[in-house]
């Protein structure tokens, strides 16, 4: 049914805002951590999954984020790279290419 699948697309190009470059994060319970989302439809409702482990996560939980903080979530984006002047600890040459630890203040 090819109307079908249209008006789903449809409504879900509508709650992606215009153009940016941003990610959607959300707080994934089983990785502990902040994780890229992807989506899913399930019984013809769009839900966020972790990118990691697939597990549903909760659609209130995720925010829109930009390069910057995706990256500081240890993620590595082709093409992006954080502007020296925001970036903490030098970049690469601080030795923060890896995958870094969200050990923020908040536990
Ligand atoms: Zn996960």
């Amino acid at each position: 049914m090819p109307t079908d699948s249209n008006d789903l697309r449809n409504r879900a190009a509508s709650v992606i805002p215009p153009a940016q470059h941003s990610f959607r994060v959300g707080p994934c319970p089983d990785c502990d951590r902040r994780v890229l989302t992807s989506r899913d439809l399930v019984d013809d409702e769009l839900i966020a999954r972790c990118l990691h482990c697939e597990a549903p996560l909760d659609s209130d939980t995720i925010q829109w984020a930009a390069p910057k903080d995706v990256v500081e979530l240890g993620y590595f984006i082709d093409g992006y790279q954080v502007p020296e002047s925001e970036s903490k600890e030098g970049g690469c040459r601080g030795g923060a290419c890896g995958v870094q630890q969200p050990e923020s203040s908040t536990t």
